[in-house]
């Protein structure tokens, strides 16, 4: 028997009188169409699913805030920065990128770390990785790229072949891909690693100078991963496991913390800057540009119902406040349409009205009105236009960004710069890596590559030979290719070495 005030109802509250019981002509059936509760019910759950981010499907969230440690007022006027000490709730959520929704956690793989900054100036989100850098600078190869790392259309298999042979056709890959398959593309947990914007962003101060900046996420756990083998392990054992740790850790009153570093560089210096600062395959140096401490992100609160909140929390690049914006890298540049995009498929045109999404301390007021699933008052009695002379929303000049100077000839070209895919990952490779750090890079290359046709394994070990030698040998010897063979393609020009490996 419900207690009073707590009786089962149907979707429009009429009280549920048995919930176990379909209503039948006599006990054995057949099932009436008049039991309206039972066909609600199933109507519902019919209907359950909603489709999942064809990236990042699967993930974990949590809420916490953001306080401010340094004054950075000299290079933004975001009013969220503006003052020591000052705290902002934000709801963060990390992800795998290429598995579905029920795929394992410890997959190698990027790992998403988008942040929502409830802002008085409206939602901020940073939608980044543990990893600086990415695998493509145009976006017109993104999805191309991600279709290699999803399912075979035929056998609805990973491909190693279409795997490395997009990869090796795009060496501006292999600084991504070292980074990927050293033990940081396997990180222990999400505890355990840092978030990078990976893109160059703008900020600008109150007196509309810019600067283009770059975001460091540093665990305060410290970096901890898996080695092939514990990650191999941790699959088959706990598919589950970082969501698990992290809520876990949260519930336990450990709160995983995060130093925010940031790069800052005036604009003017990027003119002359020795790497593209638009290019996402790159890092700034940090001899360049040493990181500064300015902030500090904790998360100190679980999600009460994963899907409400988790499942349908939609990041967006393009969810700036005034003293923020984006730069001209293509590639942001794209993630500003697309992640609307895909949230105007997975959730409807008012999916900014779920509570998770909606901005909690600033005010929302537009002129986008009705469309499906509009719940709360859409606008009330106010105009639905714009201009108008009933007290609705105006315009506020003061909210504008500076703007940037831009020039060139529209059309198809790449990067203006010179070729210098391989600087990176050689200084990742010969100066920061240890050598069980190049051990295990080796050896985790070695069991995935090792999958791929012969001609594909040769191309690849002549990317990784550009980018040193050693290991470019090492990795051949242990796919078993002919070395000499993979020091001959390395000398080629990209489109020569595709020629010579193709099928
Ligand atoms: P630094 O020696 O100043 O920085 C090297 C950085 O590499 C470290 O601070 C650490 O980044 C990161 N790192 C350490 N071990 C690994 C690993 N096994 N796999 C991936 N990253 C690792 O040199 P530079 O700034 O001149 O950069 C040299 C190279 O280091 C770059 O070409 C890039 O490949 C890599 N790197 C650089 C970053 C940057 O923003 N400058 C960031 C990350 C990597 P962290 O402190 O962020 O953990």
């Amino acid at each position: 028997m419900a207690e009073r005030g707590n009786a089962l109802t149907t979707g429009f509250g009429k009280p549920v009188d048995d919930d176990q019981n379909s209503i039948t002509a006599g006990p054995r059936g057949p099932v009436l169409m008049q039991d309206v509760h039972l066909l609600e019910k199933l109507g519902h759950f019919d209907r359950e699913r909603i489709p999942e981010r064809v990236v990042h499907a699967k993930g974990a969230g949590a809420y916490g805030y953001f306080e401010v440690t340094a004054d950075v007022t000299g290079y933004t006027k975001a009013a969220f920065l503006s003052e020591v000490g000052r705290k902002t709730d934000v709801f963060v959520r990390f992800s795998t990128v290429g598995g579905e929704k029920g795929s394992a956690d410890a997959e190698r793989d990027p790992r998403g770390f988008a942040i929502k900054f409830y802002t008085e100036e409206g939602n901020y989100d940073m939608t980044g990785n543990n990893t600086p850098v990415f695998f493509i600078r145009d976006p017109l190869k993104f999805a191309d790229f991600i279709h290699t790392q999803k399912r075979n259309p035929r056998t609805n298999l990973k491909d190693p072949d279409m795997f490395w042979d997009f990869l090796s056709l795009t060496p501006e890959s292999v600084h991504q891909v070292t980074v990927l398959f050293s033990d940081r593309g396997t990180p222990a947990t999400y505890r355990h690693m840092n978030g990078y914007s990976s893109h160059t962003y703008v900020w600008h101060n109150a007196a509309g100078e810019q600067f283009y900046v770059q975001y460091h996420f540093k665990t305060e756990q410290g970096i901890r991963n898996f080695t092939a083998a514990e990650a191999d392990a941790m699959k088959a054992t706990d598919p589950d496991h970082a969501t698990r740790d992290l809520f876990a850790a949260i519930e336990r009153g450990e709160f995983p913390s995060w130093r925010l570093e940031m790069q800052i560089m005036p604009v003017a210096d990027a003119e002359h800057y020795r790497f593209d600062v638009f290019d996402i395959t790159k890092v700034w140096p940090h001899t360049d540009y040493p990181p500064m401490t300015i902030g500090r992100l904790v998360l100190d609160r679980n999600p009460e119902n994963y899907f409400a909140e988790v499942e349908q929390a939609a990041f967006n690049p393009s969810n700036f406040v005034p003293g923020i914006g984006p730069s001209a890298d293509k590639m942001l540049q794209a993630r500003l349409f697309s992640y609307h995009d895909t949230h105007l498929h997975r959730l409807g045109p008012n999916y900014h009205l779920l509570p998770i999404n909606a901005p909690k301390h600033a005010p929302m007021r537009s002129y986008q009105r009705d469309g499906a699933m509009r719940f709360d008052d859409n606008g009330g009695v106010g105009p639905n236009y714009w201009p108008n002379s009933f007290h609705g929303p105006a315009p506020d000049p003061g909210a504008a960004d500076p703007g940037m100077p831009v020039t060139g000839v529209t059309g198809r070209t790449p990067y203006p710069h010179p070729n210098d895919d391989f600087v990176q990952p050689r200084a990742l490779f010969r100066d920061v890596m240890t050598d069980e750090d190049r051990n295990h890079l080796v050896s985790n290359i070695v069991g995935h590559l090792k999958n791929a046709q012969e001609r594909i394994r040769l191309r690849q070990c002549a990317i990784f030979y550009k980018v040193d030698p050693e290991y470019g040998t090492r990795v051949a010897e242990g796919v078993l290719v002919d070395a000499a063979e993979v020091k001959r393609l390395a000398a080629m020009s990209a489109e020569e070495r595709a020629a010579a490996t193709a099928e």
